[in-house]
């Protein structure tokens, strides 16, 4: 564990912040017409639940050297702010664990027994592939640890899995966005979100994010599969341009606040501007 390390986890983590704030305020019904002509809302943007858990994720890895599942829980379940616009199934989750429950059980019990396969474990990822820049391997394992906890599914674990190895690679060396793809599917277990990343690596010729979307998703299910594969497709085309990156996922519609705040921890460069009309960060998460 190194200080570089805490650097760029809390790189990615207001990376994310600012996806996730800038992101939600596209549902704010008056600043429907300002994003169309990419005009920015007025500040402050406030973040949501996938910034907060990500917060918990830092603070985890900053404090643990990677990712301890019972720590995890405890941060998740300590910081859970109804507020913060969580789903149903998460939010009935941390309460329960706040009040006693064992999150083995109350994980794997959600959803009929098979565990949520929502894109919560997805859109709070990215630190921990910036803390393994480099080691895709070592960010898949944490990664997949950390969505155990609120998000057992395989497609869940798998979305998790994906994100934080793009997001190890982008913290880590340039590669252009045939290869960066490439290396994320070498590390994405079969099923559902691996084939939505194959075709993400197949529609890299294309340059409309809405018409990739369609093909896609664009997060409108809740579904790691319909939310990851193109958060990757923008990540690859546009890992250098964060403010680009930003408004081509924007443009998709869908879940904004995640696919925006996937995208943003991955990228971990926001500009100034935005990152200062950004809601602080909770004091508690600075890993420094
Ligand atoms: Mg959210």
């Amino acid at each position: 564990m190194t200080d570089a390390a805490r650097a760029r986890a809390g790189a990615s983590l207001r990376g994310l912040a600012v996806g996730d704030a800038l992101g939600s305020q596209f549902f704010v019904p008056a600043n429907r017409a300002a994003f169309d002509s990419r005009a920015l809302p007025p500040a402050p943007w406030s973040w949501t639940d996938d910034t907060e858990m990500a917060a918990s994720v830092v603070r985890v890895l900053a404090d643990h050297g990677g990712i301890d599942q019972d720590a995890l829980a405890a941060s998740f379940a300590e910081h859970h702010d109804f507020d913060r616009g969580y789903g149903p199934g998460t939010g009935r989750l941390l309460r329960l664990v706040r009040e006693g429950g064992d999150w083995r059980v109350l994980a794997r019990d959600a959803f009929g027994g098979q565990g949520s396969w929502g894109n919560g474990a997805a859109m709070r990822v990215a630190p921990i592939g910036a803390w393994h820049a480099g080691d895709p391997a070592a960010a898949a394992c944490d990664a997949a640890l950390s969505a155990e906890v609120t998000h057992p599914h395989p497609e869940a674990v798998a979305g998790a899995v994906a994100v934080a190895v793009a997001a190890a690679l982008a913290a880590d060396a340039p590669r252009p966005p045939g290869p960066f793809l490439d290396t994320v599917l070498a590390h994405v277990p079969a099923g559902a979100v691996r084939d939505g990343v194959a075709e993400a690596r197949r529609l890299l010729t294309l340059s409309d994010p809405r018409a990739v979307a369609g093909v896609l998703g664009n997060g409108r299910l809740v579904a790691a599969h319909d939310t990851v594969p193109f958060t990757l497709w923008v990540a690859a085309r546009h890992r250098d341009d964060y403010a680009t990156a930003f408004w081509a996922t924007a443009s998709a519609g869908g879940d904004v606040d995640t696919t925006c705040a996937i995208v943003g921890g991955i990228l971990a460069a926001p500009p100034a501007p935005w990152l200062a009309a950004t809601e602080p960060l909770p004091a508690w998460a600075d890993p420094v």
